[in-house]
């Protein structure tokens, strides 16, 4: 909260540095530009009329040079007003507008300090589940007098499977937080592999749930990043396998359109809640439904989203609920 705190306390002091900044610019600006045209037309008003006008105006006594000085003198005045309101305006419009310009110039900062703010806040309330279940059960089997080797072992068992989600927790996080997309390097491989290399990391999940992995994908050589594609299919495979009942099948298929390609996985699941499509690659977001049915941290999508992102491209879905979705991922061919 303190850290909160001074964060928009920085924000704010930096806008005001930033408006400031802006408005001295604008009035430099303007008072020298009217300074400029003030000496300009002060130095045309006082020119003194030439010897032949003299002449032609039969005043060679200088009577006139007398009226032109006194108008010359209003002229100036009237000049300098006129400027000053120009300026008092030009200042006011000036603060307005530096106001806006420096709050604009430091939007993108305060919304990725706010997200970060979000996701350290999700994160933790992410570890607290798991650590608050390891310290409980640890905590009850060691204020009991007698425990029995059967006690203890399911005890151990549950700090065991408490401990990899804890594991698996802080790697899907440190995934997130460590993308180096541009220290890769495109390498040329065939789809085949590339899909064969995913489906083999799914097969046992699958199995488990009598779930056909279907590969209907048109092999071809492309130049992507190969390791990043099959992570980001991974993803998409394993979510399929987790939000399908058992006995169903899931389908890959892809497209190839001159420069870009797509790979669409496809599955007979539970579905996506139309209310729910949009949020899913947020980081953290579950739907309700598999709140209940699965475990998991709501980070996957937005992990594979990143990837996708780093592969020059973007992943899309479609969903009906109850009868499957379709998660699909564009990239362009390097
Ligand atoms: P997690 O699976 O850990 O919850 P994800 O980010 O992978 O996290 O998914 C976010 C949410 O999107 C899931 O909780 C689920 O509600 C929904 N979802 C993702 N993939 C599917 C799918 N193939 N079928 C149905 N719902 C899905």
């Amino acid at each position: 909260m303190k850290q909160k705190k001074s964060f928009y306390t920085v924000l704010q002091s930096a806008t005001t540095k930033l408006t400031l900044s802006y408005l001295s610019v604008i009035m430099v600006m303007s008072l020298t530009s009217s300074t400029i045209f003030y000496v300009a037309s002060v130095t045309e008003l006082d020119q003194a009329p030439s010897a032949s006008y003299r002449t032609k105006a039969r005043d060679p006594d200088h009577v006139l040079d007398e009226w032109i000085g006194e108008r010359a003198a209003e002229g100036r005045g009237a000049l300098a007003a006129r400027l000053g309101i120009l300026n008092m305006v030009m200042f006011l419009g000036g603060v307005y507008l530096s106001y806006y310009l420096a709050r604009r110039t430091l939007r993108p900062i305060e919304r990725a300090m706010s997200d970060q703010d979000r996701f350290i806040a999700d994160a933790s309330h992410e570890l607290r589940t798991p650590l608050t279940s390891l310290l409980l059960s640890n905590e009850i089997a060691l204020r009991k007098k007698h425990l029995s080797e059967q006690d203890a072992r399911h005890v151990i068992q549950q700090s065991i499977d408490d401990i990899k989600d804890l594991r698996e927790l802080s790697d899907t996080l440190l995934a997130l937080a460590t993308r180096t997309p541009k220290a890769l390097n495109p390498t040329t491989a065939t789809l085949a592999s590339i899909i064969n290399d995913a489906t083999k990391q799914i097969a046992l999940p699958a199995r488990a749930k009598n779930i056909a992995i279907i590969d209907k994908t048109v092999d071809r050589s492309i130049k992507t990043h190969a390791a990043l594609l099959t992570k980001c299919i991974v993803i998409l495979l394993d979510n399929a396998v987790k939000y399908s009942p058992p006995d169903t099948s899931i389908t890959i298929t892809n497209t190839t359109n001159g420069k870009s390609a797509s790979i669409s996985i496809k599955d007979e699941g539970y579905g996506i809640a139309s209310s729910d499509v949009q949020h899913i690659f947020e980081r953290f977001y579950r739907s309700d439904q598999s709140r209940t049915k699965t475990i998991g941290h709501g980070l996957g999508l937005s992990i594979a989203s990143n990837y996708a992102q780093d592969l020059g491209g973007r992943l899309s879905v479609k969903s009906t609920l109850n009868k499957g979705s379709t998660f699909t991922i564009h990239f362009p061919l390097s």
